[in-house]
């Protein structure tokens, strides 16, 4: 049977539609919604590969049952268990004694029931989110300037702006159908001006009519002075300062040492450049700042967010077309979490948990006599808290701590330390289960219903297209039905609090929780929804639309209806480069991946561009550590240590080295590491708690790791994903080892070390990939440890393993991605170290996922003469489907123009 269901992507905040096509129970294929306004169709290379994401063949990856201590148990069994558990902890050391850590992939009613289950039953403040290292300091910039958590502008803006400020985001790879509707507002209006302001010369910054490369860590002291030249200049507009805001003085007074030149030092980039991007903020027309993890992900986060707040204050641009300060959430539910208050200091509606008028209009809806004062923990205090024994037991619903949080090390001795950490997840393959004492299988993207929130306040609603695989259920059902559970032992007798038979109805009750708030949805329903499609908050009862814009009637959310400028002075980072750990690192993301790659990793597709965990670092930095492109590095940090592959990137200023965030421990191992998160920083803003993990001191230097293993292909019994799992031993078993998913079907494994494992090592390795049988080809030299094995199959290479000399692998493996015959290069596989003529060379990255298109048949046409995008698609294709490799290649024609 075939089906039919508009429902929306699960990474990013762009909130894209999508329509799901189901054939005999499966999703068969995934398509962009044309009806949806945030992407009139248009897919980025993730959405495209939902489908593949949700194939029925990856419920190998799944979590199917409840499993206590590693036994598969029933639903009954383990929410008794779990309600017993927790009723007598709370009772033996209090409701702060446990905490719940949720995850903005929820669903905005998971959430709902998640927090009523944290606060309104157990009493504690203890619910936060991995929002918390994501958007917390854009909601503190937002509720400390605007007076409420509400990004004032929407996507039509990106049409109705002249200038674009994008800061500390590559929305081109983040936020890509976002960056589409930013091409083509270029395009339609080529007077539009855009300023980029990051350390790094992204895809986003080439694209620049201005790109501003600071010092990573130096916005505030860009913004102070750029306002500081639009007050000299006279720039600012006085009118609107007069009767909408208020602390303008102050300001004022603050920004006069923040002097062009100061700033010019301070972020290392051109004074003209400081004064050229202020002229442009304020004189040419509409001005929209879209910003995102390089302002947010900060121990002075908040800090950024206030100072380019006050820039659109200074200027008035905010509250019209095509201007405001519109931050771009990462998760495609952040604002849910926000608005359902799941998050340590907030409550439903956009109410504080600080504020005892709040509390107490929550208690009433919700019917119970208080909710609890003492502040929650936030993310990384909530670990903090269990490693320091005052938190008992850890729920984690949808999020991998052990994979995102920073300073890694902590995490995991929290793990240890914690009397019981519930963990549940849709996939049982993540950092964070295989930490839990009890799993719980959660349904997830395609199987549940509810609603998102994305970037621009517009609610959409995410349905059901395939029933659950196993016994996995909705997050709102597992949290509701725990919630009975644990309230018939700690307020026996009383009505129920979780009263709900379906998510519609949770959304019912989160909706009248709204009433009279900024955020005010009483006008909503999922009937309005499924009728009119997703809308925009607020919207009202009665209301027939929702605001696509806010404070065009200049009247802000504060006490008195002015917006508030406030202070921001610049501090230095809170680890800064020294004579030990000299480098700066920044965790940044990649094109095709999301986050820690619980569903994006099993997609080998999705690693054709960025096929390897690799540390870029300026040519200069390169050199000076005495290591090439390509060669092991060992990252040190005051918290940990991690081995990883190096490239050059002229792209970086010299002293910044950039690690994908992505690359956890279940990619990116070794003994003592941790993934990307091994050595970054849990320093935290002080508003907004969110950590610093764009910025810590690291030292670079060459492994000193003598023994190498590279192995690759396929086996001959199991498919990709189960290869992948079976070479789990290797991953703590060696200083290095990094696996990636490879080919069709195929995983990458990369081993180092100082000395060669035991023979027993290798041969398990060995009959993982099938490299054990008769038919392989061995090759040993047990006097210098050196081995070789490769397996074909119909006369292609099936697969490789290469051990002490490594020299051999980039022709094999090209041979092996492509699947060719060996033919006439058989005689080289009993070679360990010749290589056929013309294939001495690294294997191609793929720039067109979509089309398959690689790195050197884009040089063979650039060489060839082509120059413009347009001769570019009609020869190779590349480039016209999902459009998130046109970045890169108006930039390689851009390069092969300058070269020319
Ligand atoms: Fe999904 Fe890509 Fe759209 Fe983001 S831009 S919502 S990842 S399709």
């Amino acid at each position: 049977m075939r089906a039919t269901i508009a429902s929306t992507c699960p990474y990013c905040g762009v909130g894209c539609g999508v329509i799901l096509q189901t054939e005999g129970g499966a999703i068969a294929a995934v398509r962009g919604d044309p009806a949806h306004p945030a992407n009139f169709g248009r897919l980025c290379s993730k959405g495209v590969a939902l489908a593949a994401s949700a194939a029925p063949e990856k419920r190998g990856l799944r979590l199917l049952a409840p499993e206590i201590g590693g036994a598969p148990v029933s639903w009954e069994h383990a929410l008794d268990h779990l309600a017993a558990r927790f009723a007598e902890c709370i009772a033996a050391h209090g409701p702060d004694s446990v905490g719940f850590y949720l995850s903005g992939q929820l669903l905005t009613e998971d959430y709902y029931v998640f927090n009523k289950l944290a606060r309104a039953l157990v009493g504690t403040n203890n619910v936060d989110s991995n929002s918390r290292l994501c958007m917390s300091s854009a909601v503190a910039g937002y509720k400390r300037t605007l007076g409420a958590d509400a990004p004032p502008a929407c996507y039509e803006d990106l049409e109705r702006a002249r200038c674009l400020f994008i800061a500390g985001s590559n929305a081109a790879w983040a936020h890509p159908v976002l960056f589409r509707r930013i091409e083509a507002a270029r395009a339609r209006n080529p007077a539009l001006k855009v300023i980029v302001v990051d350390p790094r010369r992204t895809e986003t910054a080439r694209f620049a009519d201005l790109h501003l490369a600071i010092v990573p860590g130096s916005d505030v002291a860009l913004f102070n002075a750029m306002l500081h030249v639009i007050l000299w200049e006279g720039l600012a507009d006085s009118a609107f300062i007069a009767a909408h805001t208020s602390g303008f003085e102050e300001v004022r007074d603050a920004v006069r040492e923040y002097t062009p030149r100061a700033a010019a030092a301070a972020c290392g980039i051109g004074e003209d450049e400081v004064i050229a991007a202020a002229r442009l903020f304020a004189r040419a027309g509409p001005t929209l700042s879209l910003y995102c993890q390089g302002l947010n992900q900060s121990a002075s986060g908040t800090d950024k967010n206030v100072a380019l707040i006050n820039l659109h204050l200074a200027t008035g641009q905010i509250g019209r077309p095509g201007a405001g300060p519109f931050s771009l959430t990462g998760q495609p539910n952040a604002m849910g979490g926000r608005e359902v208050g799941a998050m340590a200091n907030l409550l439903p509606g956009h109410r504080d948990a600080a504020d005892p008028a709040h509390r107490a209009e929550v208690a009433r809806f919700w019917g119970v006599d208080r909710l609890p004062a003492r502040p929650g923990r936030t993310a990384v205090e909530m670990f903090e808290a269990a490693r320091a024994g005052e938190i008992r037991m850890l729920w984690i619903a949808c999020t991998n701590p052990a994979q995102s949080l920073p300073a890694q090390r902590l995490v995991r001795e929290a793990f240890e330390r914690a009397e019981l950490v519930v963990v549940q997840e849709a996939y049982r393959t993540t950092e964070t289960a295989r930490l839990a004492d009890v799993l719980l299988p959660a349904a997830t993207w395609g199987e549940k219903d509810g609603t998102v929130t994305n970037s621009e306040r517009r609610i959409s609603r995410v349905r059901a297209a395939v029933p659950a695989p196993g016994l996995a259920r909705p997050d709102w059902e597992i949290a509701r039905d725990f919630g009975r559970r644990l309230e018939a032992r700690l307020r026996p007798g009383k009505p129920t609090l979780f009263p709900w038979r379906s998510a519609e109805e949770v959304f019912d009750e989160h909706r009248e929780s709204t009433r009279g708030r900024d955020l005010d949805i009483t006008g909503l329903s999922w009937a309005v929804l499924d009728s009119r499609g997703p809308q925009q908050w607020p919207y009202p009862e009665g209301a027939s639309a929702g605001r696509a814009r806010l404070y065009e009637d200049r009247v802000f959310a504060t006490a008195d209806g002015r917006a508030r400028f406030v202070v921001a002075h610049w501090r230095a980072p809170a680890e800064r480069p020294d004579a030990h750990y000299p480098i700066r690192l920044t965790t940044v993301r990649l094109r095709d991946q999301w986050h820690a790659m619980s569903r994006t990793g099993s997609v080998p597709a999705l690693f054709a561009h960025a096929p390897e965990p690799r540390l870029a670092m300026h040519p200069s930095d390169l050199e000076r550590a005495g290591l090439q492109p390509g060669a092991l590095a060992r990252v040190s940090s005051r918290r940990g240590s991690l081995h990883v592959l190096v490239e050059a990137s002229e792209d970086l200023r010299p002293g910044l080295a950039c690690l994908p965030m992505h690359w956890g421990s279940r990619y990116l191992g070794g003994a003592e590491a941790f993934g990307a998160n091994s050595v970054t920083l849990a320093a935290l803003d002080p508003h907004s708690r969110q950590p610093e993990l764009k910025h810590c001191a690291v030292r670079v230097e060459r492994a000193e790791l003598g023994w190498r293993l590279v192995a690759f292909g396929s086996a001959p019994d199991a498919d990709g994903d189960a290869l992948f799992e079976r070479l789990d031993f290797a991953m703590r078993a060696f200083a290095f080892a990094q696996r990636v998913p490879a080919g069709e079907r195929g995983v990458l494994l990369r081993l180092a070390d100082e000395h060669p494992p035991s023979a027993e090592v290798l041969e398990r390795l060995d009959r993982a990939f099938g490299l054990a049988g008769p038919d392989t080809l061995r090759f040993d030299d047990p006097r210098r440890a050196i081995g070789r094995r490769i397996a074909l199959e119909a006369d292609a290479i099936r697969a490789v393993r290469l051990s002490g000399d490594t020299r051999s692998e980039h022709w094999l493996r090209e041979t092996w991605l492509r699947g060719a015959p060996v033919g006439a290069l058989r005689r080289y596989l009993a070679m360990p170290v010749a290589v056929p003529p013309g294939l001495d060379r690294v294997p191609s990255r793929t720039v067109c996922v979509c089309l398959g298109v690689d790195e050197r048949a884009i040089a063979a046409a650039l060489a060839q003469g082509t120059r413009t995008l347009a001769a570019l698609q009609a020869q190779l294709r590349c480039g016209t489907q999902c459009g998130s490799c046109v970045p890169e290649l108006r930039a390689l024609l851009a390069a092969a123009r300058a070269a020319a």
